[in-house]
């Protein structure tokens, strides 16, 4: 991907109208949400996520793929199983709704049409999935955070766009080829991501005397860090802790609960990870500005 190529617009790269690549996206998002849904359910039982095909999970009924559109499924058939009439969950349509709106929007706002469209799609994705698992059964899967980090590695060194390496490409780092510059600004990404999370755990360990978080938010952020590079990783965790502690207000005021209570960080950190994906660049920019 040369900078001329970059600099052409989607319409211009393929002749085809924007609004239509703009919905190819969104229902590439939609039938991934789709995916989703399945993973979402049957990774943490360890099912596999390929076989069997859909079933109800009341009465046992295989689902017919018209049955199994997108969104338009549930609403068609009201949220109701067609054989036994039992209520479908809303989170399968909000799940294939939210796939496809986070991939249009990263089209829009962050890709376009380039190598690093393939690669910021499969990691919202891969985020979207940790915060619903997280959401519903309190953990953050290694068969998706490991393989996720390896992933990061891999797209930063095949698209080294990544944002926050200026200094080392001018500094410590300069006369390196591009590749390596973007995979250790990874590198460091992971490690301010990934070691933040575990220095809290350890210091909350030694301070209180129990165990505050699995090591699965630290491979989460290992993951986070090395694909959005250190800026967007201290905004990720920044809006982690701020709507992670806003949703525990909320829910001991509500609830009356204790501080012992644990909240899966995942969602929050997940929140703030596709958040900054999206947003982070030009609010980073502004923060840094307001201290030239
Ligand atoms: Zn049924």
């Amino acid at each position: 991907m040369t900078i001329s190529q970059s600099m052409l617009t989607p319409e211009e790269i393929t002749g085809l109208p924007f609004v239509f690549l703009l919905f190819t996206v969104a229902t590439v998002g939609a039938i991934i949400g789709s995916f989703l849904n399945v993973v979402i359910h049957r990774l943490p039982r360890e099912e596999s996520v390929v076989f069997p095909h859909s079933r109800c999970p009341s009465c046992e009924a295989a689902i017919h793929p018209y049955d199994n559109v997108p969104v338009l499924s549930w609403l068609v058939l009201r949220g109701r199983c067609r054989a036994c009439r039992a209520p479908i969950s809303p989170r399968y349509p909000a799940v294939e709704a939210l796939t496809a709106l986070l991939f249009a929007l990263t089209f829009c706002l962050r890709s376009g049409l380039t190598l690093a469209l393939p690669f910021d799609l499969i990691f919202v994705a891969s985020v979207l999935a940790l915060i619903f698992i997280d959401a519903e059964h309190m953990i953050l899967p290694d068969v998706i955070t490991l393989p996720g980090f390896v992933f990061a590695l891999v797209a930063r060194a095949l698209v080294p766009n990544l944002y926050g390496v200026g200094f080392l490409a001018d500094g410590y780092l300069a006369g390196w080829p591009v590749w390596a510059v973007s995979l250790a600004g990874a590198a460091l990404g992971a490690l301010v991501g990934g070691g933040f999370l575990w220095l809290v755990g350890w210091l909350w360990e030694r301070v209180r005397g129990v165990e505050a978080m699995g090591l699965g938010d630290v491979k989460m952020m290992l993951m986070v860090g090395a694909f959005l590079g250190w800026p967007l990783t201290v905004l990720t965790i920044f809006l982690g802790v701020l709507t992670g502690s806003v949703a525990g207000i909320v829910i001991m005021f509500r609830r009356g609960r204790d501080m012992q209570m644990l909240l899966p960080f995942g969602i929050f950190l997940g929140i703030g990870a596709i958040f900054s994906m999206l947003f982070g660049q030009p609010l980073v920019e502004w923060y840094a500005g307001q201290f030239r």
